[in-house]
């Protein structure tokens, strides 16, 4: 099983909400749009691909997924 860990740099996001909408099983955002990790670590291919997919549609390069042994 393939294990990771999404990372998120809250000083660079931006509130786009792109995240949370790609990858709802481990991003939420508050009321004003900003994201923090509901969930840090995950496995699984279905859910790397979405939590990859949300690192790269973040228009403020504040996500980061580190790939775990
Ligand atoms: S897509 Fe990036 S900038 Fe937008 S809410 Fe998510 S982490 Fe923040």
């Amino acid at each position: 099983m393939i294990g990771f860990r999404l990372h998120l740099d809250a000083t660079r996001c931006d509130g786009h909400g792109i995240c949370a909408f790609v990858c709802p099983d481990l991003v939420r955002l508050d009321p004003w749009g900003y994201a923090s990790v509901a969930q840090t670590d995950g496995e699984g291919a279905g859910l790397m691909r979405r939590a990859r997919r949300a690192v790269a549609m973040c228009p403020a390069a504040a996500l980061a997924l580190e790939l775990l042994e």
